[in-house]
């Protein structure tokens, strides 16, 4: 049996489960709560205990106790999940917020899941398959994108913005997804950014954030690529950098720091916090608009339950001109996931496709005509699901990233 090195440093958070099942049934109108696994909810009847919180925490006791190894077969049950948080939220055991007993704070359980998947790496039984191409591929020097593309394709987008400066103050993170799958979008933040009269800086040797392989549990090669994420940022003469995927964002502003052991030499923010800044300030110049929509927000996990970002974006909704908004039934902690996270879109499409219809109907259900959220994964999701919708469910709702809202309306 492998030392289990992860899951030991995790034991009192894992011990500390009371087997309650809340993580799998929980629904608790008073607090817009409506059950909490978005993968057992997917599974259907096969949605056993494996599936979510409950059961994985018994088979991780267990294997604490030296009665099960780990195994491969593990590995395929346990790498179906989103590593959404949803279970921390409504467990007593957690670190919850809302839910505090005198035995409560012990369970972070994206932190137990990611010390699982780190422990059956080292005993060899993970990465999957998709998942260890993904990993190969950001750490090849010709690529540094989980993509598998050419290094310099993702920075072909800069050469039509020669106001992109090499070095300042403000300097933005591309990462992968966007300048790779959603261009556009970025093409739309620089047309808001000059319509606002901000400068920006960006390098082109900035490496791919590595979150893909902390979400899959592979630290092998993180530190490397934080100090040269660092150094690329600190030699631009960087005080404040900012990221338009909110997984590069918790990467940046959560992790670096925890795996640095010390504070980043700037500070680290999200594209709504730009857009919300501007917006307060006025700094949008939008044109007359006629009529009003409906729209309503995605809460990206690694924006809301990850980081706590759940009222900027809001606060930046409701100053775009001609919009009504409405809240989904669930919505902050609540807020049911996209699907993708946790390399379950790479690994296990279908399922991710499977909980992205479920929060695209939920969207639906507000009478909302667009559906808007600040996450290139979750934009690539939902658009992966919209494209298998029935076409009268298409009819009536648009999915759209905050930045080509706000870019539509300039
Ligand atoms: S809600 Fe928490 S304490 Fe209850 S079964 Fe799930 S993990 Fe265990
Ligand atoms: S993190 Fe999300 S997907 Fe994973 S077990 Fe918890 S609720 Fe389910």
């Amino acid at each position: 049996m492998s030392e289990l090195k992860h899951l030991k440093s995790e034991w009192k958070a894992i011990m500390s489960c009371m087997g309650c099942g809340d993580c799998g049934y929980a629904i608790r109108p008073a607090v817009d709560r409506y059950l909490t696994c978005p993968v057992k909810e997917a599974k259907g009847d096969e949605g056993f205990e494996i599936y979510f919180s409950r059961g994985r925490m018994n088979v991780l006791k267990s294997i604490l106790l030296g009665q099960i190894p780990l195994s491969r077969e593990l590995a395929e049950f346990v790498y179906q999940c989103s590593e959404c948080g949803n279970c921390t939220e409504v467990c007593h055991m957690s670190q919850s917020e809302h839910i505090v007993l005198n035995t409560s704070k012990w369970i972070d359980h994206v932190k137990v899941w990611e010390a699982l998947r780190q422990d059956l790496i080292e005993a060899g039984f993970a990465p999957l398959d998709r998942h260890g191409q993904l990993i190969d591929f950001m750490n090849n020097d010709t690529m540094r994108n989980p993509y598998g593309e050419e290094e310099g394709k993702k920075f072909e987008w800069i050469s039509e913005f020669p106001e992109i400066k090499d070095k300042g103050e403000l300097v933005f993170f591309g990462g992968c997804t966007m300048p790779l799958r959603q261009v556009d979008t970025l093409k739309s933040m620089m047309k808001i950014l000059k319509a606002a009269g901000k400068d920006i800086a960006m390098s082109k040797n900035e490496w791919c954030c590595g979150s893909v392989a902390l979400r899959i549990g592979d630290q092998s090669s993180l530190i490397d690529i934080i100090k040269h994420n660092i150094d690329v940022f600190k030699n631009m003469g960087a005080k404040t950098i900012f990221t338009a995927c909110a997984g590069c964002y918790r990467t940046w502003k959560k992790d670096y720091p925890e795996l640095l052991g010390e504070e980043l030499p700037f500070e680290v923010k999200h594209i709504t916090e730009i857009l919300a800044e501007m917006l307060n300030n006025n700094e949008i110049p939008f044109k007359t608009v006629e009529g009003s929509e409906t729209i309503t927000w995605h809460d990206p996990c690694h924006l809301g339950r990850h980081m706590n970002l759940y009222e900027i974006p809001r606060e930046a909704i409701l100053k775009i001109p001609g919009l009504e908004f409405k809240e989904m039934k669930r919505n902050r902690n609540n807020a049911w996931c996209c699907g993708a996270g946790g390399g379950v879109k790479s690994q296990f499409p279908d399922l991710a496709l499977d909980i992205s219809k479920e929060r695209i109907s939920e969207a639906i259900d507000t009478g909302a005509q667009l559906l808007t959220t600040s996450c290139p994964f979750c934009i690539n999701n939902f658009e992966s699901a919209y494209k298998e919708m029935e076409s009268e469910d298409q009819e009536k709702i648009t999915v759209i990233d905050i930045i080509d809202l706000i870019s539509s309306k300039i």
